[in-house]
């Protein structure tokens, strides 16, 4: 068995990966990036929505997304469109962009170890994780570790060999076609609500170019049983509302997969560990949108796993401010957006009809801290007291819980 040794060993090639690596290595660790396929973003799993100023903060290249500046909400019998006048949203390209990250990493002096699928967890005597044992074409690999950043998505395959975790008990399903259009508004994104299209989630269509888009179903588990490939298939052959209005649809490649809903239940520090992204939980519930945090807060893991080796100690003690400061920075946030999630989960499509009224009050940039979850206290007691539509209020206290 080939041996190997590194200050930090990510585990998971994907933005929260790839993220962590990059600012590990950037801080002076020796760092093992390893992704189980063969190369980066070979599959994807995602829609890849989100927003302009955090694209621009990460330093993502304008080539990678189709920006979105109209947001329409369809309900069975009702609809919106609010309209911004600077595009304020993406749709990324998911490859382009992961593999962007994954090359930063490994400019940051990250070694890339694709094709490589971790199938165990290193411990020493007192049970503590120690490193990663991985495969890759036949060979058997050991990574030796001071710190492991388990970044590997809905599975969590680090923290669930230890059993420091089990299996998500809420969670989406998402299916999606990326498409060719015959007709496009390609700055305009449409978020479909209400029984036919998801009977615990949503439908949509993102945008992703002039001519082509992403249709999709997410399906919210255990809430439904419905299966979100067959309802897509469906929605795009019956042509059902504003699918109908892309004209000819060319079907390009078929997308899945899976992301936790169980709010931000998880530990995420352990003793030489970190989880982030997907692994930790760390999604907007509202949307299930969890890109922009896997980045963010992969960047904090990396930094916080080199800060602990450089001072030579890697104890849960030690990693704590990773968690400590993605905690402060959302799970207020999270925890709104829960409650708003509740509420949506419950409505029947009257009721789905009515809400889209209330959304129809928002202005654009009200409407988008709404979507991104970002309900910063001082926001929300000045949209719940002083909006001049009361049904937005009562909106809004509930968001509060008041
Ligand atoms: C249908 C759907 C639509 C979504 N739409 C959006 C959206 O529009 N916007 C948004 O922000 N978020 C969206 N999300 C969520 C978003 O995709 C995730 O939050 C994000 O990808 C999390 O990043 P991550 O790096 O933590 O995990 P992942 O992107 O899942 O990356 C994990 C990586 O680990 C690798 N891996 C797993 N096991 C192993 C192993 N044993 N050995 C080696 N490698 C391994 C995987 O191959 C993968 O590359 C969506 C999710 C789904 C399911």
């Amino acid at each position: 068995m080939e041996e190997l040794n590194f200050d930090v060993v990510v585990v998971g090639g994907g933005p929260a990966g790839s993220s962590a690596a990059h600012m590990a290595a950037k801080n002076g660790c020796t760092v093992a990036l390893i992704e189980k396929e063969k190369e980066i973003a070979e599959t994807v799993r995602t829609s890849g929505v989100t927003w302009v100023s955090d694209i621009n903060e990460f330093g993502i290249p304008k080539d990678c997304y189709n920006p979105i500046k109209k947001f329409s909400f369809c309900s069975p019998k009702n609809y919106v469109t609010i309209a911004d006048d600077v595009a304020k949203a993406a749709v990324l390209d998911v490859r382009k962009t992961y593999r962007f990250l994954a090359t930063r990493a490994k400019s940051s002096g990250s070694e890339l170890f694709t094709n490589t699928n971790v199938s165990e967890v290193l411990k020493d005597s007192s049970g503590k994780c120690v490193g990663v044992v991985a495969k890759s074409q036949g060979k058997v690999m050991q990574f030796n570790a001071k710190v492991v950043i388990d970044a590997s998505g809905f599975t969590s395959i680090v923290a669930k060999e230890l059993g420091y975790v089990t299996q998500w008990k809420k969670f989406g399903v998402g299916a999606e076609f990326e498409v060719k259009t015959e007709k496009l508004e390609y700055d305009n994104w449409w978020l479909m609500v209400g029984q036919e299209y998801s009977p615990a989630g949503y439908a949509w269509i993102f945008p992703t170019s002039k001519n082509t888009a992403r249709i999709g179903v997410g399906v919210g588990k255990p809430d439904s049983d419905v299966d979100p490939t067959i309802r897509l298939n469906e929605l795009i052959d019956k042509k059902i509302g504003p699918i109908k209005d892309l004209g000819n649809i060319e079907k390009i490649e078929f997308h899945y997969g899976l992301i936790p809903n169980d709010g931000l239940s998880r530990k995420t520090v352990f003793d030489n560990l970190i989880l982030v992204g997907d692994s930790a939980g760390q999604a907007n519930p509202l949307v299930l949108e969890g890109i922009r945090y896997a980045i963010r807060f992969g960047e904090v893991a990396g930094k916080v796993a080199a800060d602990a080796i450089k001072n030579n100690n890697t104890t849960e003690a030690s990693l704590i401010p990773y968690e400590k400061e993605w905690k402060k920075a959302i799970e207020s946030k999270i925890n709104s957006a829960v409650k708003v999630q509740n509420r949506w989960v419950g409505l029947s499509d009257d009721e789905w009809d009515k809400e889209l009224d209330i959304i129809n009050e928002l202005t654009a940039d009200e409407f988008l801290d709404f979507i991104r979850a970002d309900f910063g206290v001082a926001k929300m007691v000045k949209l719940a007291t002083h909006h001049p539509k009361m049904v937005v209020r009562q909106l809004f206290n509930m968001v509060k819980g008041t």
